[in-house]
């Protein structure tokens, strides 16, 4: 068996390594992106909103007497990689990232959902707020790459037909 704690801290867990592999995700795009520049611009305000809401969720992982896993980081780490590493030999790599990118966010919204849930339910509000207040930023981000998909997919295609631009990032 395990307690509501028991289970809010293995999720706590789970959300720092999934915010860690955000942020290697993102850095990775931000770093290739030349010709999208707003694209670029949001991602690089997200990587620092991902690199607070690690620095939130250690403070309740602390809080509740745990320490994060070292290996679920390290696979983290590692999918990114691979996930990076896939990017690169993608000739419309900027749509297929904005679409992860979507993709990705609605996994953390889905997270932190889960997670307010099992901070009520342990009553523990500080760790309850801190989840509510990152669950903001994942819903703001999912909801600008949803709106500046199809911008982001009409400047690709010109890019893509003119002979003289490059499309993919
Ligand atoms: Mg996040
Ligand atoms: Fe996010």
């Amino acid at each position: 068996m395990a307690t509501v704690q028991d289970n809010l801290l293995d999720w706590l867990r789970d959300a720092h390594a999934m915010e860690q592999q955000a942020e290697s995700m993102l850095k990775g795009q931000a770093e290739r992106l030349e010709h999208y520049p707003q694209l670029k611009a949001r991602i690089v305000q997200h990587i620092e909103e991902t690199q607070g809401q690690q620095r939130l969720l250690l403070e309740c992982i602390e809080r509740l007497g745990g320490s994060t896993s070292t290996l679920k980081d390290l696979a983290g780490k590692l999918m990114a990689f691979g996930q990076a590493v896939g990017g690169m030999v993608m000739s419309d790599e900027v749509v297929k990232g904005a679409m992860s990118g979507y993709v990705f966010e609605n996994m953390e919204i889905a997270s932190y959902t889960v997670l307010i849930e099992a901070a009520e339910a342990a009553g523990d509000n500080a760790t309850a707020e801190a989840c509510r207040s990152i669950l903001k930023e994942e819903e703001a981000m999912a909801q600008w790459l949803k709106e500046h998909l199809p911008e982001i997919t009409r400047a690709f295609l010109a890019r893509s037909a003119d002979p003289d631009a490059e499309a993919k990032r």
